[in-house]
């Protein structure tokens, strides 16, 4: 079932059909690949992504995949738009599982395109774990996760020797109620990231401050990261709910909380530094 990559020509069994093009498509049965498109640049897709994309039959795509990914699809293979806007499923959960189950079982190859990484905080489990149990076969195409992706795009490291010697992605958004340890969180003096954080933000912050962690502690709010329209926010675990609102962030945003985020200007200073040495050398 796990695919394994030895070589290039074993590597990506996407292309199986090609192998089996006599057998009439109906008696075959598709594969799906749950594909993770990365936070947003179409220049941090895989290339077993890439190629996912390039020889499904079908691609179903959510929410939090760009546009610039969006325009890679190739012209003649359907793409249906499954995903959600908050508190909105368009498709609900149980029907586009059972929507895939079917259409490989009608021969399909389907390439079912996720933000991010499928397996963080993605549902990808949820959809593997059914579509195994239909017996049909599915694997996941990792992708980077919006925490990598936009740090390193705002040039925050999440760790650093001597700063964060570690990080714990959280998610802000709960069907019921939010089920964190606030106070193991803020004690661990490390970065934290809140996914699907904004409404949440005076929780998040309110919470952290009752733990113990310092109201001063550095926070980055990365709006729409790793595309075109990136916008990064510095503010401080006390003031950052009202920053939220003051600037209007919109969605998707993570919200990064830990002293890494003091790193951004030291990095940045820096490379302005060497650039105005360039310019007068
Ligand atoms: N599987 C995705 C996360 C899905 S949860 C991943 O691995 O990144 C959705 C949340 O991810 C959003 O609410 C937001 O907090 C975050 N997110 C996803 N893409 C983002 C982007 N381009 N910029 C900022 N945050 C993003």
């Amino acid at each position: 079932m796990k695919h394994t990559v030895t070589n290039t020509k074993t590597a990506i069994p996407i292309n199986d059909r090609v192998n089996d093009q006599h057998t009439p498509r109906a008696a075959r049965t598709g594969k799906v690949w749950l594909v993770g498109a990365g936070p947003g640049d179409a220049d941090l897709l895989t290339v077993k992504a890439l190629r996912a994309i390039n020889s499904a039959d079908i691609i179903f795509y959510d929410q939090l995949v760009s546009e610039e990914i969006c325009a890679l699809f190739p012209k003649n293979t359907p793409a249906l738009y499954v995903g959600k806007v908050k508190n909105n499923h368009s498709i609900p959960q149980a029907d586009l599982n059972q929507l895939l189950v079917n259409q490989a079982q009608l021969g399909l190859n389907v390439c079912r395109i996720k933000g991010g990484d499928p397996f963080v905080f993605g549902r990808g489990g949820e959809e593997l774990l059914e579509l195994r149990k239909a017996g049909v076969e599915a694997d996941v195409i990792p992708g980077i996760t919006s925490a990598s992706g936009c740090s390193t795009y705002a040039d925050i490291p999440l760790t650093h020797r001597g700063i964060a010697q570690g990080c714990t992605f959280v998610t802000g958004h709960a069907e019921k109620t939010l089920d964190v340890n606030w106070n193991a969180l803020a004690q661990l003096n490390h970065t934290l990231v809140f996914y699907m954080g904004l409404t949440r933000a005076g929780d998040i912050s309110t919470n952290l401050l009752a733990g113990g962690l310092a109201a001063d502690t550095p926070v980055a709010i990365i709006e729409n990261g790793c595309r075109k329209d990136q916008r990064d926010i510095i503010s401080d675990l006390a003031n950052f709910p009202a920053v939220v609102l003051r600037e209007q962030v919109k969605s998707p945003a993570l919200i990064i909380v830990g002293h890494v985020v003091s790193l951004k200007e030291q990095l940045q200073v820096e490379a302005w530094l060497s650039e105005s040495q360039c310019m007068t050398a």
